[in-house]
């Protein structure tokens, strides 16, 4: 069955990020309808769905590579926060609670220094500018 499948598959675009965007916007939709009672978005929702089933077992790869070319371009904004975020949680995460976190008010580097230290000058490594900061 596996075996079957795969060979199908061959030479078969599959899927990319589009295919997730309308994945997403066919769950979006999906429960939108269930929110509102309102059929008609489970209609709607079959449009991105059947799209991207229709992307997932086309042969014609330029044309899928360039549909989702357009979509991520689209939405790299979207990407970059969704990044920051990301970025910024693993940050918070891997915080240690023996020191406090500052950041540079020049170059925005971040700083630790032990705690309990009391009030310190702190010189950023990066730029070398000083500042006072109570640890
Ligand atoms: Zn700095």
């Amino acid at each position: 069955m596996m075996e079957k499948f795969k060979r199908f598959m061959m030479g078969r675009y599959g899927v990319d990020q589009l295919s997730y965007g309308l994945n997403f916007l066919f769950f979006i939709l999906v429960l939108l309808g269930l929110i509102f009672g309102n059929s008609w978005l489970f209609l709607l929702a079959l449009i991105p769905l059947v799209y991207m089933y229709f992307r997932m077992f086309s042969k014609n790869f330029a044309a899928r590579y360039n549909e989702n070319r357009v979509y991520t371009n689209f939405m790299s904004p979207v990407y970059n926060v969704i990044d920051k975020i990301k970025t910024k949680f693993n940050q918070r995460r891997k915080r240690d609670k023996n020191y406090k976190y500052f950041k540079c008010k020049n170059c925005h580097q971040e700083l630790r220094i032990p705690k309990g230290k009391g009030k310190v000058t702190i010189t950023c490594p990066k730029c070398h500018t000083s500042f006072e900061g109570r640890s």
